[in-house]
């Protein structure tokens, strides 16, 4: 094997091993600020019966294919409710 071979496989090496270690942490850091900006859902007053008309079902943050919210920490039901319920009709 050719010096400038060996040279040019080095650098290679090199910047593979720059790009895991710099790139990995600013992805997790940055999922874990999504997932920080989630309410927990005592701080939403979030309860699993609706008030009125207003459910999560027809609130438009929530996120029917999965049952979660865009706002709100973890599982909510469809006919659930929080303070931070949202009409995209308003
Ligand atoms: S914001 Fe509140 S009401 Fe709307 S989907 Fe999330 S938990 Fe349900």
């Amino acid at each position: 094997m050719k010096k400038t071979d060996q040279m040019r496989r080095s650098v290679l090496k090199g910047i593979a091993v720059t790009v895991c270690y710099c790139g990995a942490p600013q992805l997790l850091i940055a999922q874990e600020a999504s997932k920080e900006a989630k309410v927990p859902k005592e701080q939403a007053k979030y309860q699993s019966s609706p008030n009125g008309e207003m459910r999560c079902g027809n609130c438009m943050h929530f996120l029917a294919d999965t049952s979660t919210c865009r706002l709100v920490e973890g599982p909510v039901e469809e006919s659930g409710y929080c303070t931070l319920w949202g009409s995209a009709t308003k």
